[in-house]
């Protein structure tokens, strides 16, 4: 039975709308040697001038362009190139690759394994203003359009027309299509429409010698060989740099309710999850959770729950659909699993307040301190219990919290440590988590990245997930399609 029956009503929360964190800047030490790479000088700057307006190419205030988005990591690069067309960027690598001079792609620099921000000097090639929608074909709900495109401003884009991006994430504010293709970014509604490799039908890119790849093929039967669009995909800027896409673009519900409920155990999660697949299959839409902990921290800056009381764990379930009766159907969802509390959202805003709660979970807790931030996969029986174990391991160090895309099997396992210096008992926490965490998802049968990309701060640990031989075939395609490796150099693989 409920305990407090479903409020229609919000209660009036006060919400403050947070900005970027503004964290101080860690210092990132590595025991990465910089490879046998060119030093830039005032000739290869003046080059480049002869490609790009002297406006793109920048060589001042870099800082945000060096510093990734969790303030982790931070190179020394002193040029960053802005091209506006495929075929710049063609010339650029062209120039860097008989040089010999290292370049790392970058789109949102929202990324948080440090793969989108240079490790030495290597030149910053961003795809900011690279932004342009070529077309919109509703026949085939197909957009062409260009990398540098930001998320947000596509959705606002397709929305107009009734159509939805097949992706949503925390960062669509700032993270770029190009970005989200070359991490093959997950986010809410992967339950409902999938991963990018699947929702991607082209896409243009440019290899480390300039060569131009044009895989722009919309058809859906296309059995010619290799599908080559894949290999950029998810490959963060290793194997080439992606410059256009064609993107299928499905039909936006006509209506779409959100519920919050609340559980005591982590098994009665597991239990709304089985009644989720059962008796919501056709409209289910994101299936997200969190934990007590991460919900208070989320209250320190405003995101209050509209909940009246607290209870440990919480689970949000939105469904869409054309269907006049979507309300109902999760109203009779609620009687069939019959939760400790829980509350729907009645309109707009108090979807956003509630969604708001959940995707700004990252966000809240790196205003607290320095996050140790995991993404992983794992089947859901053991889901929690990483959660629990690595709690236990911690201690009084720090604070464990767990939450992600459940509907996925995806948690996002955070260790917020109360300061922003990587002092000693910092890198205490780091050696208990690291290989503890990694060593666990192997026995778990895990992924040591589920959405957010190998970059570098995994690059030791991907063989818990790949075998030897996939990994040996991974490094044969790399040298095989950058012999200098001057693309994204020490991410992604060890050579
Ligand atoms: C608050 C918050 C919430 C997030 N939520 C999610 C989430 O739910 N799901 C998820 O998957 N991720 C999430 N992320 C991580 C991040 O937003 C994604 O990885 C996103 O896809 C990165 O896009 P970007 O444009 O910022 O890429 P960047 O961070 O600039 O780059 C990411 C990687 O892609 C490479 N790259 C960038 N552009 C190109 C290009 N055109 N061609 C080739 N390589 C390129 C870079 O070299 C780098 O290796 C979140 C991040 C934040 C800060």
């Amino acid at each position: 039975m409920l305990k407090t029956s479903f409020s229609k009503l919000y209660r009036n929360t006060n919400f403050k709308q947070l900005k970027n964190p503004s964290l101080n800047l860690r210092k990132f030490s590595t025991t990465l040697e910089r490879q046998n790479f060119k030093k830039l000088d005032e000739a290869d700057v003046a080059h480049f001038k002869s490609i790009i307006p002297a406006d793109d190419v920048l060589t001042s205030d870099l800082e945000f362009y060096n510093t990734d988005w969790l303030r982790k990591y931070k190179g020394n690069s002193s040029l960053v190139l802005r091209p506006k067309t495929t075929e710049q960027i063609s010339k650029i690598l062209n120039y860097c690759n008989i040089k010999k001079l290292a370049v790392v792609p970058q789109g949102g620099n929202t990324g948080l394994v440090g793969g989108s921000v240079p490790v030495f000097d290597e030149i910053i090639l961003s795809t900011t203003k690279m932004n342009k929608i070529h077309s919109f074909d509703t026949i085939s709900s197909t957009i062409h359009c260009e990398a540098g495109c930001v998320l947000e401003t596509l959705n606002n884009y397709v929305e107009e027309k009734g159509y939805t991006m097949p992706l949503d994430l925390g960062a669509k504010g700032s993270c770029q299509i190009g970005g989200n293709l070359a991490t093959n970014a997950g986010g809410i509604h992967f339950v409902k429409h999938g991963s990018l490799r699947k929702n991607c039908k082209g896409l243009k890119a440019v290899l480390a010698d300039g060569t131009i790849i044009d895989s722009m093929n919309p058809l859906p039967k296309n059995n010619t060989g290799y599908d080559l669009k894949q290999l950029f995909i998810g490959s963060e800027g290793t194997l080439g740099i992606i410059t256009e896409c064609l993107l299928n673009i499905p039909a936006k519900p006509k209506f779409n309710d959100l519920l919050l409920v609340s559980c005591e155990k982590f098994e009665d999660i597991l239990n709304i999850y089985k009644n989720i697949k059962l008796h919501l299959e056709e409209v289910i839409y994101a299936i997200e959770f969190f934990d007590n902990e991460s919900l208070l921290i989320q209250e320190k800056h405003g995101r209050i729950s509209p909940l009246e009381q607290k209870y440990p764990f919480y689970l949000l379930i939105e469904t869409a659909s054309n269907n006049p009766e979507n309300q109902k159907i999760l109203e009779d969802f609620i009687s069939i699993i019959e939760p400790l509390d829980g509350v729907i959202a009645q309109d707009e805003s108090q979807k956003k307040k509630m969604w708001e709660i959940r995707e700004t979970i990252q966000e809240g807790a790196s205003r607290e301190g320095i996050v140790l931030s995991y993404d992983i996969s794992l089947p859901l029986q053991h889901f929690y219990e990483v959660v629990e174990e690595s709690r236990k391991k911690v201690g009084d160090l720090a604070k464990v919290i767990g939450y992600g895309h459940i509907g996925d099997y995806n948690l996002h396992l955070n260790i917020c440590y109360d300061k922003f210096e990587c002092d000693e008992n910092f890198h205490k926490i780091e050696k208990i988590m690291e290989p503890f965490i990694y060593d666990t998802l192997v026995k778990y049968r895990g992924s040591v990245s589920a959405e957010h990309g190998i970059g570098l701060h995994k690059v030791k640990y991907l063989d818990r997930t790949q075998n030897q031989n996939s990994i040996e075939l991974m490094k044969l395609i790399k040298r095989t399609m950058d012999p200098n490796n001057i693309l994204n150099p020490y991410k992604v693989i060890k050579f």
